[in-house]
């Protein structure tokens, strides 16, 4: 090899080591949690007809694993529990998101940790849980003493928060689709579902880049959406959007590894409702208003389903 070509081969192989550290700090990962479980259904779907559906869009897809955060208040029925069950036999794992679905920023430490005590109970009787806990709302608690007493006693039973990195509106974006078939108006099905996806993946490309931005890397991500109608309708849409942008489902345990799952500090972080990313972003000094989404916002999308089209009688 002459002193030219040798300098040619070392470029590219530095040039090569560059790309792969680029594609390990941008990993383009994301797992997919549901909030809310399980949630009613309605004369159009029933729940039981929800849940088969979401597991289908999960199966069909070879999504291998998936979080459903339940609120044990809404277990109601036999049915409902058969639906939890469902997705364990399916090979899907349940984790806790409080019995009465409080927010920490609105409650005693004391009303929220017995809240907290029931919904362990209740889900000592289920198979597929983990140890997970999110916070309805996102809300962590309003002041560092009752954060720091509320993690102390998480910690104490063995969970982990059940953090996510790309929260939205996707239960706005549900109860306005339930509110235009209440009222019998006429739903643009295929509008609605690139409503969905589009606003969902605007989220996730939006909390990706700021982590690239800030924190120079891509953590893996953390998608929140609801156990919902439009995840039973499009759900299958979302998946096949996401790997169509080059980005790979993991499952839940696997995001929950991320160094950013460490990083939480009860004391120090009182901006959690946006996500880990926000959160942290917040701590380091970032602007608020930089940390959210236009999506997150009602107004913003009323004039979505007007610009989709998405009934027709939308103004
Ligand atoms: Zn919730």
């Amino acid at each position: 090899m002459n002193k030219q070509v040798s300098k040619e081969h070392s470029l590219l192989i530095a040039a090569c080591l560059f790309l792969l550290s680029i594609n390990a700090s941008f990993a383009k990962q994301i797992a997919i949690t549901f909030d809310d479980a399980p949630l009613v259904g309605n004369k159009n779907m029933s729940g039981l007809q929800k849940t088969h559906q979401i597991i289908a869009h999960l199966t069909d897809n070879q999504v291998d694993d998936a979080l459903f955060f339940v609120t044990t208040g809404n277990i109601n029925s036999n049915t409902d529990r058969q639906r939890l069950a469902a997705y364990a036999n399916a090979g899907f794992h349940l984790a806790h998101h409080s019995h009465s679905h409080l927010s920490a920023n609105k409650n005693s430490v004391v009303k929220y940790l017995e809240d907290f005590d029931k919904a362990n109970s209740i889900l000592e009787s289920f198979k597929g849980v983990l140890k997970y806990h999110r916070f309805p709302f996102l809300h962590y608690g309003e002041t560092a003493k009752k954060r720091t007493a509320i993690h102390a006693h998480l910690a104490k039973h063995n969970y982990k928060i059940g953090y996510v990195t790309v929260d939205n509106y996707d239960w706005y974006i549900n109860s306005k689709f339930l509110a235009a078939q209440k009222a019998g108006l006429n739903i643009n099905y295929d509008n609605l579902g690139q409503l969905y996806v589009e606003t969902l993946w605007a989220g996730i490309q939006f909390y990706d880049d700021l982590a690239k931005e800030h924190l120079k890397r891509s953590p893996k991500h953390v998608l929140l959406l609801h156990e919902n109608e439009l995840a039973a309708l499009y759900l299958g849409k979302m998946i096949e959007h996401i790997r169509s942008q080059g980005w790979e489902i993991i499952s839940p345990q696997e995001a929950f590894d991320d160094p950013i799952s460490s990083a939480y500090k009860p004391a120090q972080f009182h901006f959690n409702k946006q996500g880990r990313v926000a959160a942290i972003l917040d701590s380091q000094g970032v602007e608020k208003r930089k940390l959210r989404h236009p999506s997150e916002n009602t107004e913003f999308i009323d004039k979505l389903f007007s610009i989709y089209q998405v009934t027709k009688n939308t103004d």
